[in-house]
């Protein structure tokens, strides 16, 4: 495949070339990408200008109805999309068709809250003055994507973008650009007016993402990485005070308590932590157990991920695909060495490899684990999970606090008056009480602390992408 810049409805090639995207289960091309500069992507934020009035001046349900057929395209194409995430960004595919499935729910999910924007009128301070307040598409927005979830976290901003009234210039990760470019396709077979959706592949994030912040026409970036970028891109905007949505890192814990059954803790526990091999910014990183249940928990845990396969994505049964690339495997081998150093022990897992060009590494489960090992503090971003014995649920609910990240959480208790306090306690955005999945278009998805400003999903996730304005009027 070679994906070009889609530029006011149009295919371009970019003046810097293309450059190669590769499978990272076998470090074989894929396909090439257009990469593209400062100077395309200032082209892109022009065409969404001129492209605003008419989309912010189309219906709600005008909009709606082309989020209803690019929705309906992404489910079509289920197949087609879910085999290029497996291809350039290696989860397994069945995991990769869910991807697609979770992607497309977005679209349908925004084209019904586009219909509700709904405004208010007060009660006025003087007989002859009438008070009201409508919301407005903010303008035209950037938006900035990673690697792990290379459709969702697309269209998780675009679809209430759009919704809002507002025109859009992508730019999604250099190791995953090109089911942008599909989703690029099937805006344009929805038949999107021109401008209203660009794409700006490339690999120099620093002059694409450095002109989304610097340019007065973009109203509104938002981002989803890591929380070290989204410090460069406050910085960068507080020339303009641009408005910024972030969705940045995150070291959830997964607290299991004593009264927990602990086959849903063991269940829960597989999903957060191993799914996409570990690597979500919701991903379990760090479990604490209560002591008297400590044992029978990482036995189970134990037998349950010694289940799990490991390979190539489009292999049968596969559960684990590789990780990211070289620099990915190499931090989760520095976690789990580091907690060896300090005297973890291994209870399965622990061996990482590296073939035909591909960084696999075992889902792993440590125990004898304490607060002082490096994975207890930083996001692993890989198939590890570190299990800490905790005396009872206050330690175990400090701990889990006891961090600068506050994207989601996990707890598995039975008694609904202790996991009610446990759920209130912890300063998370995202809680899971017996469930280790909580993702959903219908709720809102973002962080406290170093994790973020802003939500995704719900009915706020259209809010970032809307002004208030307050009418006044005399009689
Ligand atoms: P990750 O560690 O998950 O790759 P990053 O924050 O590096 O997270 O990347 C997330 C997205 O941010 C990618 O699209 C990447 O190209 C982009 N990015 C990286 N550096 C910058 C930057 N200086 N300005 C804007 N975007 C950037």
């Amino acid at each position: 495949m070679e994906g070009r810049l889609f530029i006011d409805g149009k295919w371009e090639t970019a003046s810097n070339g293309a450059f190669s995207v590769r499978n990272p289960s076998s470090n074989e091309e894929v396909g090439t990408a257009a990469d593209g500069s400062r100077e395309e992507t200032r082209k892109a934020i022009e065409a969404a200008e001129s492209a605003r009035p008419g989309w912010a001046g189309r219906t709600a349900a005008e909009r709606a109805s082309f989020l209803k057929e690019i929705h309906r395209l992404m489910m079509e194409k289920q197949e087609e999309l879910g085999e290029l995430i497996t291809l350039e960004m290696g989860k397994p595919f069945q995991e990769a068709k869910g991807e697609v499935a979770y992607a497309a729910s977005f679209l349908e999910w925004f084209a019904e809250e586009a219909k509700r924007v709904y405004g208010e009128t007060i009660p006025a301070n003087s007989p002859d003055k009438r008070m009201m307040v409508i919301h407005q598409p903010v303008g035209v927005s950037g938006a900035i994507t990673p690697w792990n979830f290379p459709q969702a976290m697309v269209t998780r901003k675009v679809a209430p973008a759009l919704a809002a009234g507002c025109p859009v210039v992508l730019k999604p990760a250099e190791d995953t650009p090109l089911s942008a470019v599909k989703f690029a396709e099937i805006c344009e077979e929805a038949g999107l007016p021109k401008g209203v959706f660009n794409l700006i592949t490339g690999q120099n994030a620093a002059d694409i993402g450095g002109e989304l912040m610097a340019n007065k026409t973009v109203r509104k970036v938002t981002f989803t990485g890591s929380t070290e970028v989204g410090k460069i891109l406050m910085e960068q905007g507080a020339d303009h005070i641009k408005k910024l949505s972030l969705e940045l890192g995150g070291h959830a814990p997964i607290l299991v308590l004593d009264d927990a059954e602990v086959e849903k803790a063991v269940d829960g526990t597989v999903a957060s932590k191993f799914r996409n091999a570990g690597q979500t910014c919701v991903c379990g990183n760090r479990v604490y157990v209560e002591e008297n249940i400590y044992d029978t928990f990482v036995e189970r845990l134990k037998e349950e991920v010694e289940k799990l396969a490991v390979g190539d994505g489009f292999k049968e049964g596969v559960a684990l695909g590789p990780l990211i690339n070289k620099e990915g495997w190499e931090k989760v081998d520095r976690h789990v060495k580091d907690a060896l150093d300090k005297g973890a022990e291994i209870v399965t897992g622990g061996r990482g490899w590296e073939e035909n060009g591909g960084y696999f590494y075992e889902p792993t489960v440590l125990k004898n684990v304490t607060s002082d090992m490096v994975i207890m503090e930083e996001e692993t971003f890989g198939p590890i999970a570190p299990v800490q014995k905790v005396s009872d649920e206050n330690e175990g609910i400090h701990l889990s606090n006891n961090s600068p990240y506050g994207l989601a959480s996990y707890f598995f208790t039975e008694s609904m008056s202790r996991g009610m306090k446990v759920a209130e306690a912890l300063e998370y955005g995202i809680v899971g009480w017996n469930d280790g999945r909580p993702s959903a278009a219908q709720a809102p998805f973002g962080g406290w602390k170093q994790s973020g400003i802003g939500r995704e999903g719900g009915h706020q996730g259209i809010e970032p992408f809307l002004e208030t304005k307050y009418i006044s009027i005399g009689l």
